[in-house]
């Protein structure tokens, strides 16, 4: 009735013209909040400046200057501008792309325009717009109640209290008779009339006052952040090390401050929140790039450490084309051919083509199935569709291939009433005119429709209903389930009385028959399961299916084997929530669930050790996902309040694209994983080849120029690259990242810890020996150091590429963006060898051949020395991965 009430008034008040929106778009603005727009870009420059790394650079300038080297200084200068800049822009940029992604998702508002309903994207709703509100829907402004039936709103986004509120039109006080902007409709529909838009509506105002405190970071990145500065603090006490050590051996103290400041410089990594904000902004790029669409920024790092995947059957396992393959009436079975949505199909009984009309139960299933209905069939771009559900396209579609059209049916047999599906009901009833008689038509779970009747239909007579045919029903609906088919019962009454409440409409009922209906897999849904397994992510079933239907599917697709439990919600509602927590993790199908089920489910497995990906669509769902770790809405069934809760929503509504996300998720972390493995190396290498020069005694390898150009030249410009890594080959075969674990892991440190020395080493005996026995002059001892380390750390970034894995696989040459990088570095390297202002600048003395063959021969070991390493460490994983204390669930 709900529906019906307001349809009457939508069409009363016409809304506003086109022109008249758009002209009101043009004077007034977009309905959008500043908040949304980016932050203000001279805010984003200044917070780069707040950084301890800046300020120990600025103090190393200031040295710089005072000492008199003002080669020095413009160079820490310029260093200082690049970090910043590269702050800036990749900040700025991440704060748009955050916007770019929330576009992909845009809110949209149900309007009315010139006399017609028509759906727009909310920032263009206008002051005056006839906006209507129904179930699952966010508000897209403040407006002032037209009409409304049993509204009730959630106005959390605006006070905080999630509690369900009661608008209406008779209500005493203007608050109870307008909804606001960001408020979640949770039942009934309204018509309102827009009063306030973007900073004039209550949201708009309250996000003014917090505008630009909207930006999102990662635990990840304060993470690596803290990680930056205690490294910073070390390079520091070493640098003072450095100094004093030089003053005592007797140097100047200007060359050695000279030389700390320089050492510091270097090794402060300046550059790490930079890198890894484009990391995370590559990787959500790629992800929506796919289909999935990250909405809050920490999700991406949550991905990785996934250990389970809840997952809707209907549309996101399966097609969500459902096709009626079989009718059962206690007279007769009949198969239907067909396929999809198509109405072209027959009717067999034992292979023989039947006329359905023919049989009264038959015909009886078919009127019911269309005006018991919501939904209906159209041909769009060629392609038969439904607009609605599929379980009652089904219904149309079958009715169709029958030859009964339900616009003529409807018409002749005209509504006065309905009870709509609901999930925990199970069914829907609807009362019409037939002949100016009620009648009531009734269709749903088959337990349910049992549960209300008292007489059945056969023979073309009506019999009161006994124990066996209840048997026979439910027989016949295992047989069906078995087959991993849904089962809807049919029921119809005669209505007696005028009115229509549900516990008289629904009881008394006359069962007709059973249809059983069909939703092939969605294609590539076996196989992102089988992936995820491999992953070491376990996916699981909720559906409000019955348990044999939701197994037989499960099993098909590889969620459930032999040994799996199956949970109802009937035993969910008998279980204590520390029962339930025991053997969550040992579940592979929640079925006849409904979405209240959801969230006690993801309390469960979290309390079972679990990192729990959800997905959803409808109102109900909503906490859900909140309180998942990794909460997904889908894109196209899903509702606003759904996409609004969920950290991440799917456009193409598909299981397997949770895969992609999951696997970019990690592949995010890996390349982090690289450029810290890069980075750390490389920095500690410069800071230690000093150290130990200035402990032997022996003269700088480098010059302080020297230092600053490998800093700006070669270390950061190949680890940019390093983000552009596509996902490691065995990303999908690892198990989930524990949570607790930190980015620089002891495996990591580990292996740091290998290459630091050999690069130390290779660089300085080169250096001495080029120095002492080749008796060389001081400045191509120090070349030949220079481009050493040089060649280490470019080589290292090639061992880094693939950190894990050999770097000569079909992937070695993947990453253009890495490889322009080397050229870049390459070419500025032998231009400062070789160019001879440069060799004035820097010191440098042009190479012979003999020398440059010697660098290569000894820098390339460390591709060959972490090629050892890697085989080594990998066979090691193998063997404590597969005894990895981190399993969340028993192995199959
Ligand atoms: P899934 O979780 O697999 O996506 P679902 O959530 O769509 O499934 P529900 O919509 O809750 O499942 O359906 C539960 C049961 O209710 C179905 O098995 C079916 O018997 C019945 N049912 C589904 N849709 C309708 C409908 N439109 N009218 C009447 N009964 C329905």
């Amino acid at each position: 009735m709900g529906q019906k009430a307001a349809m009457v008034n939508t069409l009363r008040y016409g809304g506003l013209s086109s022109a008249e929106a758009q002209s009101r778009l043009l004077s007034h603005g977009q309905n959008a909040l500043s908040s949304e727009r980016a932050e203000n870009a001279l805010m984003i420059l200044a917070r780069q400046f707040k950084n301890i790394i800046i300020f120990m650079l600025f103090g190393a300038a200031g040295i710089s200057y005072m000492l008199d080297e003002h080669v020095e200084f413009v160079i820490v200068l310029l260093i200082i501008v690049i970090t910043v800049l590269i702050g800036f822009f990749e900040e700025y940029k991440a704060s748009r792309d955050m916007e770019a992604l929330k576009r992909l998702t845009p809110r949209t508002a149900r309007v009315l325009r010139d006399s017609k309903e028509t759906t727009i994207d909310a920032a263009f709703v206008v002051v005056d717009d006839i906006i209507l509100l129904r179930r699952g829907e966010i508000v897209s402004a403040d407006a002032r109640l037209l009409s409304s039936e049993e509204l009730l709103v959630d106005e959390s986004a605006l006070t905080g209290e999630s509690n369900a509120v009661e608008k209406s039109i008779a209500s005493p006080n203007e608050r109870g008779r307008t909804v606001f902007s960001g408020a979640a409709v949770l039942a009934g529909e309204a018509v309102a009339k827009v009063q306030h838009i973007g900073h004039e509506s209550e949201i708009g105002k309250i996000a003014t006052m917090m505008s630009g405190i909207e930006l999102q970071v990662t635990p990840l990145q304060r993470r690596l952040d803290r990680l930056g500065k205690q490294f910073s603090v070390i390079v520091f006490a070493i640098c003072i090390g450095i100094l004093l050590l030089g003053i005592a051996r007797g140097s100047a103290f200007s060359a050695s401050l000279l030389l700390a400041v320089s050492v510091a410089v270097a090794g402060i990594p300046e550059s790490l929140p930079a890198v890894i904000g484009v990391a995370l902004a590559i990787g959500t790029k790629r992800m929506a790039k796919q289909g999935a669409i990250i909405k809050r920024l920490p999700v991406v790092e949550t991905l990785g450490t996934c250990t389970i995947i809840c997952t809707d059957k209907t549309g996101t396992l399966t097609q969500n084309k459902m096709v009626i393959e079989s009718i059962y009436t206690p007279d007769v079975t009949v198969q239907v051919t067909g396929e999809g949505f198509s109405p072209e199909g027959l009717f067999l009984r034992e292979n023989e083509t039947i006329d359905p009309k023919k049989h009264h139960a038959i015909q009886k299933m078919l009127e019911i199935g269309t005006l018991c209905n919501n939904s209906t069939l159209e041909k769009r771009g060629g392609e038969w569709c439904i607009n609605g559900e599929s379980t009652e396209g089904a219904l149309v579609v079958l009715a169709r291939k029958a030859g009964i059209d339900r616009e003529d049916l409807h018409t002749r047999c005209p509504r006065v009433h309905e009870h709509p599906f609901d999930p925990t009901r199970k069914l829907m009833s609807s009362v019409h005119l037939v002949k100016k008689k009620p009648i009531v038509y009734a269709k749903g779970a088959p337990e349910m429709i049992l549960l209300r009747c008292k007489q059945y239909l056969a023979g073309g007579g009506v019999h009161a209903m006994t124990t066996k045919m209840r048997e026979e029903v439910t027989e016949q609906q295992r047989v069906y389930a078995t087959q991993g088919m849904r089962v809807l019962a049919l029921a119809y009454k005669e209505h007696q009385g005028k009115t229509y409440e549900i516990h008289r409409i629904e009881s008394g009922l006359i069962f007709v028959g059973l249809v059983a209906m069909r939703d092939p897999p969605a294609p590539g849904v076996k196989e992102a399961i089988a992936q995820c397994e491999a992953a070491g992510i376990w996916t699981v079933m909720i559906t409000g299916d019955n348990e044999i239907t939701a197994t037989a599917i499960a099993e098909d697709l590889g969620i459930y084997a032999s040994g799996d439990r199956v949970v109802s919600g009937e035993d969910l509602d008998r279980m204590s929530d520390d029962a339930f927590a025991k053997i969550a993790n040992e579940v592979a199908v929640f079925a006849r669930m409904t979405p209240a089920h959801k969230l006690r489910i993801v309390k469960a497995l979290q309390t079972a050790g679990n990192i729990v990906a959800m997905t959803g669509d409808g109102v109900n769902d909503a906490p859900a996902l909140k309180k998942a770790d990794i909460g997904v809405a889908m894109g196209k069934r899903g509702t606003e309040v759904a996409k609004e809760a969920a950290d991440m929503v799917i456009t193409d509504d598909h299981f397997a694209t949770i895969a992609v996300a999951v696997r970019e998720g990690r592949t995010i972390y890996a390349n982090i994983r690289k450029f810290i493995y890069y980075m750390f190396a490389a920095n500690f290498s410069e800071v230690l080849l000093i150290l130990i020069a200035t402990l032997l005694g022996v003269l700088p390898p480098l010059t302080p120029i020297m230092i600053l150009f490998i800093n700006l030249v070669t270390s950061d410009v190949p680890a940019m690259g390093l983000c552009f890594e596509r996902p490691p080959e065995k990303v999908m075969r690892q198990r989930p990242r524990n949570p607790k674990e930190g980015v620089l892991n002891e495996y990591l440190f580990f292996k740091i810890g290998q290459v630091v020395p050999v690069i130390v080493l290779g660089t300085i005996v080169l250096f001495i020996w080029e120095y002492t026995v080749h008796k060389a002059p001081i400045l191509q001892a120090q070349t030949v150091a220079f481009v050493t380390i040089i060649f280490f750390e470019l080589f290292h970034a090639f061992n880094a590429k693939s950190w894990d894995e050999t770097a000569f696989s079909r992937k070695t040459f993947t990453n253009p963006v890495l490889y322009a990088g080397y050229a870049v570095s390459i070419l500025l390297t032998i231009a400062a060898v070789y160019v001879p202002a440069a060799q004035d600048l820097f010191g440098t003395y042009p190479l012979a051949l003999s020398d440059w063959l010697v660098v290569l021969a000894v820098t390339f070991s460390i591709i060959l020395f972490t090629e050892i390493q890697k085989t080594a460490i990998n066979a090691e994983l193998a063997e404590h991965e597969s005894l990895s204390p981190f399993t969340h669930r028993k192995a199959k």
